[in-house]
């Protein structure tokens, strides 16, 4: 019998253990310690943060998914791993505190044969003072937040209806956020909302970001094919922007922020101040603070670990010149490389280097979009490792059967634009592959057959259609499994 321990049930944790649960006999088990007793499909947090979908519609609870399954579930948080065993428990295991209503604090300890850490990130407001829900500004990054945030906007609109003009700002929060697509899909959403209200011309909305250009989404930006010509991930983001009146300011670090307003510097070393009545602004990521132990008790985190707090794998940590990077510092199998039963997926594994050039400013403030770890591909290494166990055990051996290069991941992004059947629309992009190599594509890092932008009506049905099929395959409900990640 052999143990697989899942920490974390978001797009990754869940896709590894679902298909885990499918390729294991019985006499295995498969368990789940993660926090919260739901499981939210956060891409549309964003239709929730405007109030055009509720919790409920985004959220469904875990427990009774996995009772059906066979999956065994601690609502716990992972808080240290012990992956030579230690004094009390000889056999390798995890650490966590309960957050089950009723027994929160208490502590659990699980055993493991292997384990997947897919923790996600940490939302780290406190990197910038006064942001986040607790302070001044709001978030979609959970299901709750964006509620708040949709609460507020719907505020602000019927002020706006009184006639009031409203100043309203979105983006980045700091200048080393990731996940610049969440607020670019977050902001032309607002933007529909107030047209949609009617109260359009009362808004002054700007859009605040790390990015170097407009469209860099972390990536280092992409060419598209459009007709017979290319252009610039820039020249499609600027000109949704610019269509749709809503002001830029780019190269930025936010500060601080204090109720109304929003102080940053940008590259340039220019200081400066917005002033708002709603800001929507992402935090930063970190990981989560999980720490490790030998079986001395000696503390091996950052053997485990890299300083952000994220989960070192097979990538190449070398910490060698940017200019210097290859596509083949990327993982493959995402197996720490000091425990050989051990992986991380999704947002928990520690990424090698920047993907878009590193900039600091005058100051010396670092202002750069962090390499993103979208949907797509986290589904994608939750089903890589998952069926990489699965053979592991089956065949009694320390060395992954699968492999998926993130480097030769595919990304698919429709960010929506407005949602609405009939005149609702979407930025649909696809890159290949994510990580631009200009060994194989010499031009523009990218296959162009498979790097594309569009934008149009047809994007909002897609994404409105991957809402219902990916919370179906999320349910298990009969076939769920042929459904691609
Ligand atoms: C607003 C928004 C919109 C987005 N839209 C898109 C989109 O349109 N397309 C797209 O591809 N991507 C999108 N993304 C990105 C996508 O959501 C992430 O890539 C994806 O969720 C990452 O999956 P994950 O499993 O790594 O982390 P998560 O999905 O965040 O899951 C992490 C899990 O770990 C749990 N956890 C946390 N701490 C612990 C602990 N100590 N112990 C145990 N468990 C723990 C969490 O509760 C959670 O269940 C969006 C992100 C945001 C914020």
């Amino acid at each position: 019998m052999a143990r697989v321990v899942i920490l974390g049930a978001g797009i990754s944790g869940h896709t590894a253990a679902t298909i885990l649960r499918r390729s294991l006999s019985k006499e295995h088990e498969v368990v789940v310690v993660t926090p919260k007793e739901y499981w939210n499909w956060i891409p549309s947090n964003i239709w929730v943060g405007v109030g055009l979908m509720k919790r409920e519609d985004v959220c469904f609870s875990l427990k009774k998914i996995y009772d059906k399954i066979g999956v065994h579930f601690h609502q716990a948080k992972a808080v240290a791993i012990y992956p030579e065993g230690s004094s009390e428990l000889s056999k390798p295991h995890v650490v966590a505190e309960s957050t089950t209503p009723g027994s929160e604090g208490q502590t659990i300890k699980v055993e493991y044969d292997f384990l997947i850490n897919a923790t996600g990130p940490k939302l780290n407001f406190a990197a910038t003072e006064g942001l986040g829900p607790d302070k001044y500004t709001y978030s979609v990054c959970t299901a709750s937040h964006a509620t708040e945030a949709s609460n507020k906007l719907h505020e602000i609109i019927q002020e706006m209806k009184q006639g009031k003009k409203k100043k309203i700002i979105v983006g980045s929060g700091h200048g080393l956020c990731t996940c610049q697509g969440a607020a670019f899909e977050y902001v032309f959403n607002v933007e529909y909302e107030l047209r949609r209200h009617k109260v359009r011309d009362l808004a002054e909305i700007t859009f605040i970001t790390n990015e170097y250009e407009l469209g860099d989404f972390g990536i280092g930006g992409a060419h598209f094919k459009r007709g017979g010509y290319y252009i610039h991930s820039k020249v499609f983001a600027e000109s949704l922007y610019a269509e749709r009146g809503i002001h830029w300011v780019k190269r930025a670090h936010v500060q601080k922020v204090e109720p109304n307003k929003v102080y940053f510097e940008t590259l340039n070393g220019d200081e400066s101040s917005l002033e708002y009545d709603f800001a929507m602004l992402l935090p930063p990521f970190k990981g989560h603070e999980i720490s490790a132990y030998d079986k001395n008790g000696g503390d091996i985190t950052l053997k485990l670990f890299a300083p952000n707090g994220f989960m070192k794998v097979d990538c190449d940590y070398s910490n060698k010149p940017f200019e210097e990077w290859d596509v083949n510092d990327w993982p493959k199998t995402y197996q720490s490389p000091e425990y050989k039963n051990i992986f991380a997926i999704g947002i928990a594994f520690a990424p090698p280097h920047f993907i878009s050039k590193p900039m600091k400013s005058k100051k010396g403030t670092p202002i750069t979009p962090t390499p993103p770890r979208t949907g797509m591909p986290s589904g994608i290494m939750g089903r890589t490792v998952a069926m990489s166990i699965a053979e592991m055990i089956k065949q009694g051996t320390d060395r992954p059967a699968y492999e998926s290069p993130f480097a030769e991941m595919g990304v698919a992004c429709v960010a929506s634009a407005g949602a609405s059947l009939l005149n609702g629309s979407a930025a649909s992009m696809t890159m290949y592959p994510v990580v631009p190599n200009f060994k194989k594509y010499p031009r523009h890092g990218r296959n162009i057959s498979y790097t594309f932008g569009e934008l149009g009506l047809a994007g909002h049905w897609i994404k409105r259609i991957l809402h219902h099929m990916f919370i179906y395959k999320a349910q298990c409900k009969p076939g769920w499994f042929l459904i691609p990640e």
